[in-house]
């Protein structure tokens, strides 16, 4: 082989020019950079030793971020800015280069934190500078076990390599800061997705659910065992998920295929009936970066059964209110049309115009009391419903509502009750409460049967019941009677709207009582039964509370 020729020379040049160019360009952290770093530098000086080290200008301190001592590397560490010759190549910002350690370097080794374990030291050494601009970023360092190992143009070739070395620094600083923007925008992100009330799926392009936050979790009822994120609907384990889950999952098949074909919905509405009656409203939106292709879409799902209910309920009310007010009207009118007639006819049968004109009366006040039924109804369901609490004495109260109906009722009327139950509750309330369950009691129980009324206390509660010998409650029916406008078929040949049971269950739930029925079925009669909580012994003194609309 002769002598390299001046292209073979040239040729080498290039490619060590081209590798400096590329040196480090993939480097996804520190650590690869140490890698390229040291690969490069072996290939121009003697780097039996070598040294990659940070330097953070604030705490003023130099972190080695590894080390190679003989082809071993070693962990990096960290030391204080000091008197050595990194130090020195940090401070000044200029290489160094030390040709005989003996003589020319302080008594400690370069070499950092590593146990060589034998007594050689380095005899040689070259540390330059990794700069940017007018700030050091750090530095690169050789040392050889031979002395006089490195030449001024060794300094140049590794000058080289740090310059690309503080390129790749900032390069991976920016990427860093990047990665730290992103976590801060993403814990954002967390935090507005957990305090929102309505349910919120993030689905992928394949339409699987990838992302879902708290509400969506309570939604569907499911734990995370049984949901895998990431992983389409059909290959979840379905059969094991709560039927709610399945029902709301079903329902959004559609939604998740318009998503799939990059179609965003707006306001569907589900109804779910596997548990109890609940109605939501889905909207979903595409999720599609400026430029690229589809990347899934978000879904949220809010409850608006309440508001539902309240439609429904203003529906119900005003379709009783047309029904049943309909009637008294017409009666009222005809019964004035005839007081009219009569008097523009000069009759003077005192009599008959006293009876049209208690008519009017006794249709008007009918008139009144379903309109304040429809407006107490109104105002429960809306939560609009305030309680005036007052000392009472529940069984002389419920004594006094029994005896109310003893004139007219033709019915056995038997009442059991303490002496007295002293407790504070909104008196005119507990009255309606008992009269709905009394005049049910009368009504559907046949004439001449026996309707027996008890009003009992212990420390904590008061009690009170209501028996009838009546037509009887079906098992199933026995929580549905307090059902909104629910009506037992058999009821049905007596006239009713199905509210009484409702406002009264309500009117006792607001006091923090309990009400339900028991019967031994169709036919065998029935009981109600309701508590009120009596007051504490030791709150005898505090002072009444009051709630505010
Ligand atoms: P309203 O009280 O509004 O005039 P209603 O009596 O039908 O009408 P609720 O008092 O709410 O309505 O009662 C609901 C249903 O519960 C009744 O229709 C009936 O089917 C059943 N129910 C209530 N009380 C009794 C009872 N004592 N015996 C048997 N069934 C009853
Ligand atoms: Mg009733």
């Amino acid at each position: 082989m002769g002598s390299p020729t001046a292209s073979d020379e040239l040729r080498a040049r290039l490619e060590a020019a081209r590798r400096l160019g590329a040196l480090g360009a993939d480097a996804r952290d520190l650590t690869e950079l140490f890698h390229a770093l040291y690969e490069e530098t072996s290939r121009v000086v003697d780097a039996t030793v070598f040294l990659f080290a940070l330097y953070d200008e604030a705490s003023e301190t130099v972190e080695v971020v590894r080390q190679v001592d003989r082809g071993v590397e070693h962990e990096g560490g960290s030391f204080p800015l000091g008197k050595g010759f990194t130090s020195e190549v940090i401070r000044t910002g200029l290489p160094k280069v030390i040709r005989r350690w003996a003589t020319e370097g302080p008594s400690v080794r370069l070499l950092y934190g590593t146990e060589a374990g034998e007594l050689v030291s380095p005899q040689s050494g070259l540390v330059v500078p990794i700069r940017s601009a007018d700030r050091v970023l750090g530095v690169i360092s050789v040392q050889s076990y031979r002395p006089d190992a490195y030449q001024d143009a060794d300094v140049l070739g590794l000058e080289a390599i740090a310059a690309q070395a503080g390129i790749t620094i900032k390069r991976l600083r920016a990427t860093e800061q990047l990665a730290l923007e992103h976590e801060r925008h993403a814990l954002q992100l967390e935090a507005v997705l957990a305090s929102m009330n309505d349910a919120l799926l993030i689905v992928d392009a394949r339409g699987a659910i990838v992302r879902l936050n708290r509400a969506a979790r309570d939604l569907l009822r499911l734990d995370s065992a049984s949901l895998v994120l990431g992983q389409p609907l059909e290959r979840q384990r379905l059969e094991q998920w709560p039927m709610t889950a399945r029902e709301i999952t079903g329902a959004l098949v559609p939604v998740i295929d318009a998503l799939r074909s990059g179609t965003g919905v707006d306001d569907m509405e589900i109804e779910l009936r596997s548990a109890e009656r609940r109605v939501l409203s889905v909207s979903a939106s595409v999720l599609r970066p400026a430029k690229g292709p589809l990347q899934g879409g978000v879904i949220v799902l809010r409850d608006i059964t309440g508001q539902r209910d309240l439609e429904r309920l203003r529906e119900d009310i005003f379709a009783m209110a047309w029904h049943d007010m309909r009637t008294p009207l017409t009666l009222v009118k005809g019964h004035a049309e005839i007081l009219l007639r009569r008097l523009a006819a000069g009759e003077g049968d005192a009599t008959a115009t006293k009876e049209a004109a208690a008519s009017i009366v006794k249709h008007a006040d009918r008139l009144a009391e379903l309109l304040t039924t429809l407006f107490d109804v109104h105002c429960l369901e809306a939560g609009l419903l305030a309680l005036s609490p007052w000392p009472m004495d529940l069984a002389a109260i419920t004594r006094e509502v029994t005896e109310s109906l003893r004139l007219t009722a033709r019915h056995n009327l038997n009442v059991v009750a303490d002496t007295s139950i002293e407790g504070e509750w909104d008196e005119r309330r507990i009255r309606q409460v008992l009269m709905n369950l009394l005049s049910n009691a009368l009504k559907y129980s046949p004439e001449g049967s026996t309707v027996t009324v008890s009003a009992t206390a212990d420390a904590r509660t008061a009690k009170v019941s209501v028996h009838d010998e009546g037509i009887g409650i079906d098992g199933a029916e026995l929580s549905q009677v307090f059902r909104r406008g629910y009506r037992a078929e058999p009821a049905r040949q007596v006239k009713g709207d199905g509210f009484g049971l409702y406002f009264a269950h309500g009117l006792v739930a607001k006091h923090g009582g309990r009400m339900w029925a028991e019967s031994a079925g169709r036919g065998q009669g029935t009981t109600f039964f309701f508590t009120l909580p009596l007051r504490e012994a030791n709150e005898a003194d505090a002072p009444v509370e009051r709630e505010v609309p």
